[in-house]
């Protein structure tokens, strides 16, 4: 296993690209949850108690779902990050170990696999 290369200074100007990454994020999430519940947070509180059949599936579709999941996939990414970062396992390919390029990581700091790790695990994932 590689030693990782990163500088202080590097990680630290990752770490603060992804904080920046996350608050952009969660205003984004907050701003379309304002946008698609209609009602007021009262109510919603009401119906999340109340939680017979249609108010739950009302409730979903409010949420659109499906950008929800998106928004969390990244969240879990950027938790992830921040935890390496932590740890001292950032910039080091989850899969092979080796240290991810740092033009992968400036395109994207989130990034836990090397480019050819990347490659393999999503055409894995497509095979499935
Ligand atoms: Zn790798």
């Amino acid at each position: 296993m590689m030693a990782r290369d990163l500088s202080p200074q590097a990680t630290a100007k990752f770490k603060a690209q992804i904080e920046a990454h996350y608050a952009a994020l969660l205003d984004e999430i907050e701003s379309e949850l304002r946008r698609s519940r209609r009602d007021s947070h009262v109510e919603l509180a009401g119906r999340v108690r109340d939680m017979a059949e249609d108010s739950v599936a009302d409730l979903v579709a409010d949420l659109e779902i499906g950008d929800l999941v998106r928004h969390s996939d990244e969240l879990f990414a950027i938790k992830e990050a921040l935890d390496r970062i932590a740890s001292g396992a950032y910039g080091t390919c989850v899969d092979c170990g080796e240290p991810i390029g740092l033009d992968r990581l400036n395109a994207q700091p989130t990034a836990k696999r090397c480019y050819v790790c990347k490659i393999k695990h999503e055409s894995v994932v497509v095979a499935e």
